[in-house]
């Protein structure tokens, strides 16, 4: 079977190498000498100044609604995950949809302003399969409007952006290490801020508020990462440049082989370096894709529809009509990419796209 994905597993003995630390530690989790060993590794890997890992990619993305939120409209897309709207309701804030660019898939910068109200308090927008948003477009509009700027960078590890790393951009930036992402602990994310103030308001919020064992510099929660998923996390970062040159390759395989007399690909901002996150393709019609689809499942293989429906067409959501991202939702289909994906697997999988998507 071939899955839109696969996830990275280290050798063995790597990590138990990396178990055995924790047992001469005797030390599980509330920062210990692995997360605070990945931290660093991560940092000067991503060229970041300041990260702190935490237990996913959505708590992250919460306590920074929390803090800079505070229960008002959030601006956000309507392509991308779920986590990214869920996470807007569940700190009670309002999701605010702005249409998406039908080639970026990212938000579309140039709508944004005529959804900002007196009640807006931040725009929360994805870098959608690793894609950058028009960064200095709503840099601008932030600053002119003095709203805050979160990105949901789950997809995002490793991408530079004018040669700085994508998750230096906005007032925080947040990545997810799940084990389907590009980098995984298991189950782990990331929040970046550069503002000091902000930093040390979101990293307490993080550990319940702590200050000392005794007092409490405000409301918390656990957003903690334990040890052994620092482990998994030290075991797989050494491997993330043969990860993704073998994802390269596939992408290459795609680009160059796929016939796009039918089919769309992902347009890639300007001056970004990808990560070979994705591989999106956009039919012509559902009907299309899904054609395609019954027959890549009937050979075993299994892409998926990221993201499939529009977030503003979900029941608990009520957004308005967003005519690019249901257009865009409803005829996107991530074709299957991972490190180890063969040359073979990967042009039977053209050949029946090429050979059904013209039907
Ligand atoms: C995966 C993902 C998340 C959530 O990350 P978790 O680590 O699973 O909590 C958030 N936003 C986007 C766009 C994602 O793809």
């Amino acid at each position: 079977m071939i899955n839109v994905t696969k996830t990275f597993f280290p050798p063995i003995e790597e990590y138990t190498l990396q178990l055995e630390r924790i047992w001469r530690n005797q030390w599980l989790t509330n920062r210990g000498e692995l997360l605070q060993e990945l931290e660093d590794k991560l940092k000067d890997k991503l060229e970041v100044s300041n990260i702190t890992v935490m237990n996913n990619g959505t708590i992250p993305i919460q306590i920074a609604l929390q803090v800079l939120g505070q229960q008002g409209e959030i601006i956000t897309t309507p392509f991308s995950y779920v986590a990214t709207t869920a996470a807007i309701l569940w700190e009670h804030c309002t999701p605010v949809f702005v249409d998406i660019h039908p080639d970026y898939l990212t938000i579309d910068e140039t709508k944004i302003e005529q959804a900002i109200t007196s009640k807006t308090t931040a725009i929360l927008a994805t870098h959608v399969f690793g894609n950058p948003c028009a960064i200095e477009a709503i840099e601008a509009i932030a600053v002119k409007h003095q709203l805050k700027v979160i990105y949901d960078a789950a997809h995002a590890f490793g991408v530079t952006y004018n040669d700085k790393s994508i998750f230096e951009y906005g007032d925080v930036s947040t990545c997810s290490f799940h084990a389907t992402k590009l980098f995984h602990t298991g189950e782990g994310g990331a929040l970046f801020c550069n503002d000091e103030t902000l930093r040390h308001q979101l990293f307490y919020s993080h550990n319940f508020g702590h200050n000392g064992p005794l007092e409490f510099h405000g409301l918390g929660i656990n957003g903690k990462i334990s040890e052994l998923q620092a482990a998994m996390g030290l075991s797989v970062l050494p491997h993330m440049d043969e990860i993704v040159a073998s994802r390269k390759k596939v992408v290459d395989l795609y680009s160059s082989q796929l016939d796009f007399t039918k089919l769309t690909a992902l347009q890639i901002r300007a001056n970004t370096t990808w990560n070979y996150s994705y591989y999106p393709v956009v039919f012509e019609t559902e009907t299309q894709l899904l054609g395609v689809q019954k027959v890549l499942n009937d050979n075993d293989i299994f892409p998926r529809r990221y993201f499939y429906p529009s977030l503003n067409t979900i029941p608990y959501v009520n957004g308005e009509n967003m005519p690019v991202s249901e257009s865009i939702a409803s005829r996107v289909m991530c074709l299957p990419l991972y490190e180890g994906l063969g040359e073979e697997d990967v042009l039977r999988i053209i050949q029946i796209i090429n050979k059904n998507s013209c039907l």
